[in-house]
């Protein structure tokens, strides 16, 4: 840090993404809830045959993108915006909804990415504990002025918020804005979108990143009525026009045309899920009911730091969180088969 730095942002902590093994480090990689399938190659194959000329500026209105994933969700084009990656919409919503008297709102363990955001705009961040069993009760949000953002399903803990509590939470307060971020909802039941049409407060970010296998690409959404969605517009336009590059954005707009590819890959990972889940109930662990593409699991056997450790000595990458609610828990992504099966094995010795 130097000492030119401005006093406001000496006293950051910067989010701290899951480790990005480099080239030669070879690890099975269960820490970052990436999809374990490379993009599809038919959708590749069109996006680079279709690209805009890289000497061009790409399109700031982002016309065609809107287009398909408008098209894709069964929405008109004004209710959709795309960020660069979804982190970049909820950048975007606390920007128009959250002010010096208007604090973010969110559970206590969720997403880090949100308070880390709000803290680097000054804004206040309220925290509501979750449940002890890391549910949430909507009923701790009644009476709480400020907008509030909720993943759903729920990071780390993989637990999903019913529709109708959801609507609960709409209701309370219709000067309110709710965030829903469903990062990972294709690996749930259903989603909240259907409910932008009867609720003015609510905005729904979704991505590419995870079930459709485009981390890389920097590619998210945000859905809501026509007003909230000229609100971001307002502030994408004005911080970074050009969010999203013209290759990502081809390739979004190709992926989407890949529904029955993406629907069977999902498909794989959930019945990996149930496998895995199933594993370590064997092997004596607590599993958290995971509607993710990840689950959360501690042993009494193991710290959680331990477990992390000793499995990243063995070649396998999981995350393990400080905070202290949280750290004798680890989060496992769900992966292809063969490496859930030798997270199993390496599993098995570790305890022993
Ligand atoms: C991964 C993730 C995101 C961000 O995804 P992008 O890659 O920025 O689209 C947002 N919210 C949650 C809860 C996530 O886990």
């Amino acid at each position: 840090m130097s000492s030119y730095l401005v006093k406001s942002l000496s006293s950051l902590s910067p989010y701290i993404p899951g480790e990005q093994p480099k080239e030669g480090e070879d690890y099975i990689k269960l820490n970052t809830n990436e999809s374990p399938f490379p993009p599809i190659q038919e959708a590749v194959k069109r996006a680079e045959e279709k690209v805009r000329p890289f000497n061009l500026y790409c399109d700031p209105t982002l016309f065609d993108l809107k287009k398909a994933i408008a098209s894709s969700f069964s929405l008109p084009q004004e209710c959709v915006s795309v960020g660069n990656g979804s982190d970049e919409l909820l950048l975007f919503a606390l920007l128009c909804y959250t002010n010096y008297n208007i604090p973010l709102i969110t559970p206590d363990i969720t997403y880090g990415y949100y308070s880390v955001v709000a803290s680097l705009y000054d804004r206040e961040v309220i925290q509501i504990p979750l449940k002890d069993d890391f549910s949430i009760d909507v009923s701790d949000y009644e009476g709480k002025k400020g907008t509030i953002f909720i993943a759903n399903p729920n990071a780390p803990t993989g637990i999903f918020l019913e529709r109708e509590k959801i609507e609960e939470l709409l209701n309370q307060d219709k000067d309110r804005i709710v965030l829903i971020d469903e990062a990972y909802v294709d690996f749930a039941s259903n989603s909240v979108l259907p409910l932008i049409n009867m609720y003015p407060n609510l905005i729904v970010t979704q991505t590419f990143s995870k079930s459709r296998s485009l981390a890389g690409l920097r590619v998210g959404m945000a859905f809501a009525q026509k007003h909230l969605i000229e609100d971001i517009e307002r502030v994408r336009s004005s911080s970074n026009p050009y969010n999203i590059n013209s290759f990502s954005s081809s390739l979004a707009i190709e992926v989407l045309k890949e529904e029955e590819t993406t629907k069977k890959r999902i498909e794989v990972i959930k019945k990996n899920r149930e496998y895995i889940t199933q594993e370590y109930k064997k092997l004596g662990f607590d599993v958290l009911p995971s509607s993710a593409n990840f689950i959360f699991v501690k042993s009494e056997k193991i710290d959680g730091y331990d477990y992390y450790r000793k499995l990243k000595e063995n070649g396998v990458l999981i995350r393990h969180f400080t905070n202290s609610r949280i750290s004798s828990w680890c989060r496992v992504t769900v992966s292809k088969i063969e490496d859930m099966k030798i997270l199993v094995e390496k599993t098995k010795e570790i305890i022993k």
